[in-house]
């Protein structure tokens, strides 16, 4: 398991338990640099699902916002219309919502400031700080040099301002065909960081906008417009990640020379990395369409709507982001560890339920045919508050298939021809014979008997069996099929290496158990309602769903069983 990042960095940093961002604000709280205000932003491109990556970036944001007394935005970093759509809108105010975060009233879009962006473009023309360029695109990455060798300034870039804001307003009026034209910032072709030789501001698309429509063919570019927004909407810090350190430089540059209404500090920290899996909205999307999954919230991806559907809860989901803590080293953070917090989370909060995955009929000849004993289940075990509910109990029952061994291994506790048993909360039972499938020796049934005076699943003589089966009665129980899912990928990190990262997919991520039956206590249970099968792990109801057939979505394992702590 991965050590929470923080540890490390804030063994030196003046307040302990402090991650180094929450000592940046409590120093700006003390020298009243914002006047004791923190307005924070989460500023999502609405071109995919939200993953669990967003979910470390959404509570920093909303949770420096909480500590601090303050309010974060959030906005919809919506400049690149031909990727952009409606549903991903939607899907990200439903995963930040149900993450347990609120904007209250400030939702906000990039796109609501074209117009100030645009003039804004204009004031950086007419003070000689950006230009028309009519190079293509890729004589501008040529011209552009390289890390070891400066850029080249393009012969467009000496041309007068009025010639400029002329070209310019003909780029906005849609006189050029895309990529006819850009608009770019004077800055330094020779400048030692990539990043500020004369970027691009605006590009010539004609591309409809979900929100504005056909009314702008020009678009502005994430840097430029990153920054713009973050200060009309008086956002004190702007955390992004690491990716974007070289790009500070000029998200100081652009508000440093226009006259906006103030100047936040843009702080990187980095990004979540986690093993078995991918963070990339990219390679997310190639998953979707290329059907290796059944949609964005396929409960194998990392998306916020597939560990939901999945059966994660938001609770446990903030704990790990707590957890993980923050920091400016990349990592990679053990999937084993959101596991974790998602059973420690349910392991408190889930009721316990029976359910068998591959049903072996057991038949108890000494049972009276046709009695149903209505047997009182707790559904938690320490904790009362859950309540309780009546299990049936018949004479014809099922066990799970893996609980019989016809030739009982060393150390094995559970069913075996003569061995006795415990039924969960029922009785002791003893197998005394096993019938098979003439043609394939398969064993079909099991004969018992059980010990009426071991009811309730305990026996007043002191008699002690190791092994507790769950069971479900056989005329009581409720048909449901079963998803049990491993990891999407072999390796630890799939995009290491050579090679594309879909042939690091597991073959069997996903395994389908059409048969199973539950108790009948779960036949009306409501989609996304998270139970523990006993012994089995903790499942969430599908939305799959029919009133025929449950499915459930194995959410995760358990860690221990309580057939091996031995419980009743
Ligand atoms: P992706 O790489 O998945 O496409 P992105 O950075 O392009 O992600 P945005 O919509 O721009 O996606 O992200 C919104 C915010 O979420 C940004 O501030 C970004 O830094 C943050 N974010 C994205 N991925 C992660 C991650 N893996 N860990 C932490 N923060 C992330
Ligand atoms: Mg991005």
């Amino acid at each position: 398991m991965t050590a929470p990042e923080a540890d490390e960095k804030d063994k030196s940093g003046p307040v302990a338990g402090r991650d180094f961002i929450r000592q940046i604000i409590d120093e700006d709280m003390k020298t009243g640099k914002w006047g004791g205000r923190v307005h924070t932003r989460f500023p999502p491109e609405p071109n995919g699902y939200l993953h669990i990556g967003h979910a470390k970036s959404i509570c920093l944001n909303f949770g420096l916002a909480r500590d601090f007394g303050g309010q974060c935005n959030l906005r919809f970093d919506d400049t690149n219309p031909a990727k952009e759509e409606v549903e991903y809108v939607d899907s990200i105010q439903e995963d930040v919502r149900w993450l347990g975060f609120s904007w209250d009233d400030r939702m906000f879009y990039a796109s609501n400031y074209f117009d100030q962006l645009y003039a804004f473009a204009e004031t950086l023309i007419e003070k000689g700080l950006a230009y028309v360029d009519d190079l293509s695109q890729e004589e501008i990455r040529a011209y552009r040099g390289t890390l070891t060798e400066p850029g080249k300034d393009s012969p467009y870039r000496g041309r007068s301002v009025a010639e400029n804001l002329d070209l310019f307003r003909r780029m906005r009026a849609g006189e050029f065909p895309d990529g006819a034209k850009v608009l770019r910032a004077k800055i330094d072709m020779q400048s030692p960081n990539v990043v500020l030789r004369d970027p691009v501001l605006y590009r010539i698309k004609h591309v409809e906008h979900h929100r504005t429509g056909d009314a702008w063919c020009v678009y502005p570019m994430y840097d430029y417009t990153h920054c713009i927004s973050d200060s009309l909407e008086g956002i004190t810090h702007s955390i992004c990640s690491l990716e974007f350190e070289n790009n500070r430089p000029l998200y100081d540059w652009v508000l440093d020379n226009l006259p906006v209404p103030c100047h936040p500090q843009q702080i990187e920290f980095a990004r979540l990395n986690l093993s078995y899996t991918v963070l990339s909205k990219r390679k997310l999307i190639q998953l979707v369409t290329q059907k290796v999954v059944s949609g964005w919230d396929d409960p194998r991806l990392p998306t916020l709507s597939g560990i939901r559907r999945r059966g994660y809860t938001p609770e446990a989901i903030r704990d790990f982001c707590e957890r993980i803590g923050i920091s400016k080293a990349e990592n990679m953070v053990d999937m084993a560890l959101l596991e974790h917090c998602l059973r420690e989370d349910l392991n408190r909060s889930a009721k316990r339920v029976m359910a068998v995955l591959r049903p072996l009929k057991v038949v108890i000849e000494n049972y009276p045919e046709g009695q149903v004993e209505e047997i009182d289940f707790p559904y938690h075990p320490e904790d009362a508050s859950l309540g309780s509910r009546k299990v049936p109990f018949t004479r014809e029952i099922y066990v799970e298939r893996d609980d019989f061994m016809e030739t009982p291994a060393k150390k094995w506790f559970r069913l075996a021809p003569g061995a006795e048993v415990r039924l969960r909360y029922a009785y002791y039972v003893t197998c005394t014979g096993v019938v098979k499938d003439p043609a394939t020796g398969e064993v079909t049934e099991l004969r018992c008997t059980h010990d009426p005076a071991t009811k309730g699943g305990w026996s007043s003589d002191g008699r002690k069996v190791k092994g507790t089966l769950h069971w479900v009665s056989a005329a009581h129980a409720v048909p449901a099929e079963v998803r049990l899912y491993d990891r999407l990928f072999t390796k630890e990190n799939p995009t290491e290496g050579k090679g594309d990262f879909m042939d690091a997919l597991n073959p069997d991520s996903l395994e389908v158990i059409p048969e199973a039956l539950v108790e009948p206590s779960l036949a009306a249970l409501p989609v996304g309602e998270r139970v523990q099968f006993e012994r089995l792990g903790y499942f969430c109801v599908d939305k799959d769903s029919t009133p025929q057939k449950r499915v459930f979505n194995r959410a995760v394992a358990l860690k221990d069983s309580w057939a091996k702590a031995g419980g009743r």
